[in-house]
C-alpha cells in the first residue's frame, strides 16, 4: 500500500470540500476501498473519512424513510420498519456479503462499491476503468460474470451489488450534497451509468460531490422477493438477481416493479416490463413475453452468454412465485 494522508472530516462542507481535491477518496466502512488500496488498483494521495459527521439514522419522512449514507448494511436489513414495508430491501442486503461485512459496510459506500472485474482488480492486465485508453482485458479473456445489457466495446463490467438492485426496484432516491449548498436528489435508478466510452466513471457523482442519505418513498405494498442466482448459497456475488415488487388485486397485476443484478453496469431497470405486466392476468404465456422483452437487447462475449437465459429464467420464477402461477 502507498502512503496517503488521512483526514477525519469535521463537516459535511469541509468534506465536500476536500473531495473536490484531486486524488482524493472518501471513506466510510471501506469494505471495499481499502481491498482496492491493497491492490493498488486505488491510490489516493488522501482520505477523507466521514465517520464523524455522516448521518447513521434511519428517520421516518413525509413521504417514506431517510436513511442516512453512514447507516451500516445490517442496521437497515433489521431495522422493523424496513422488514415490515421494504421486505426487498432487508431481504437483498442479507443475500450480500457476509455478517461481518455487513455490520462495516455503509449504504453510501455500498452505493459507491466498484466492479469485482478481475482485469479491474489486477493492475498488471488491461483495463479502461482502471486506467483510460489501456483497453479491457475481459473482452477477449474470461468473461463469465460479465455484463449482457448496456456494455461498451471500451468495457462490459458489471455492478456487483445486491442492495442497490432493491432500492432500484422500490425507486428509491439518492441525496447528494454538494459545492452549492442545496442537497439534490437523483433516482438510484439513474445514480450508476452505463459505460458508453467513459468506463473510468461508475455513477453520475461529480468531484466534491457526496452521497449523504437515501430516501425510500412511502411503502408500496404487494410481494416483494429477490432472488439471487450464485455459484454458492453465500458469500459470492450474483451471477444474476432480480428484485421484484408484484401486486395482484381482483384477479390483475396491479404493479410490478423489477430491478435486475449483475447483467450490467447499473441495477437494471427497464419500464417496459412494468407497462407490459401492469392490468394483465397472471400466466406463463405473459410471464415468457415479459422475459424476451427483457432480453431482446441482450449480447453475450461468449463466456457469458449463459446469463441470457438465466436471467429469462430467473425472472419468470420469480414472477410465478409472485403471483402463485405455477411454474
Ligand atoms: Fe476493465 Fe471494464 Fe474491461 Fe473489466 S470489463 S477489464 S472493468 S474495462
Amino acid at each position: 500500500m502507498r502512503d496517503f494522508e488521512y483526514i477525519r472530516a469535521g463537516s459535511v462542507k469541509q468534506a465536500v470540500g476536500i473531495c473536490a481535491e484531486a486524488k482524493t477518496k472518501a471513506i466510510a466502512g471501506g469494505t471495499n476501498l481499502i481491498d482496492l488500496m491493497k491492490l493498488q488498483v486505488e491510490t489516493p494521495a488522501r482520505l477523507i473519512d466521514l465517520n464523524a459527521i455522516e448521518d447513521r439514522r434511519i428517520e421516518e419522512t413525509d413521504a417514506g424513510l431517510r436513511i442516512g449514507a453512514l447507516t451500516s448494511n445490517t442496521a437497515v436489513a433489521i431495522d422493523k420498519r424496513i422488514r415490515a414495508d421494504y421486505p426487498v430491501l432487508a431481504k437483498a442486503i442479507l443475500a450480500g456479503a457476509t455478517q461481518q461485512l455487513r455490520n462495516k459496510a455503509s449504504v453510501g459506500g455500498n452505493l459507491g462499491q466498484r466492479t469485482r472485474c478481475p482485469y479491474f482488480t489486477n493492475i498488471d492486465q488491461p483495463c479502461n476503468k482502471r486506467e483510460p485508453g489501456s483497453g479491457c482485458g475481459a473482452l477477449k479473456g474470461v468473461a463469465r460474470i460479465h455484463a449482457i445489457l448496456g456494455a461498451s466495446r471500451h468495457c462490459i463490467a458489471t455492478y456487483p451489488g445486491d442492495m442497490a438492485v432493491a432500492m432500484a426496484a422500490l425507486d428509491a432516491q439518492v441525496e447528494i450534497a454538494g459545492h452549492s449548498g442545496k442537497n439534490r436528489m437523483i433516482a438510484v435508478r439513474d445514480f450508476h451509468r452505463c459505460p458508453g466510452d467513459r468506463p473510468e466513471l461508475d455513477n453520475i457523482l461529480q468531484p466534491g460531490e457526496l452521497v449523504v442519505a437515501v430516501h425510500l418513498p412511502a411503502p408500496v405494498g404487494g410481494t416483494q422477493l429477490y432472488r439471487k442466482v450464485r455459484e454458492r448459497s453465500s458469500y459470492a456475488f450474483a451471477l444474476c438477481s432480480v428484485a421484484a415488487i408484484v401486486d395482484v388485486k381482483r384477479g390483475k397485476i396491479a404493479r410490478a416493479d423489477l430491478a435486475f443484478g449483475s447483467i450490467a453496469a447499473k441495477p437494471w431497470f427497464d419500464e417496459r416490463l412494468s407497462q407490459l405486466l401492469f392490468g394483465e392476468r397472471a400466466s406463463m404465456a405473459l410471464f415468457e413475453k415479459a422475459a424476451d422483452v427483457l432480453i431482446e437487447e441482450a449480447r453475450g462475449v461468449g463466456d457469458n452468454d449463459y446469463k441470457i437465459p438465466l436471467v429469462r429464467r430467473t425472472l419468470i420464477a420469480t414472477l410465478c412465485e409472485a403471483t402463485e402461477v405455477s411454474a
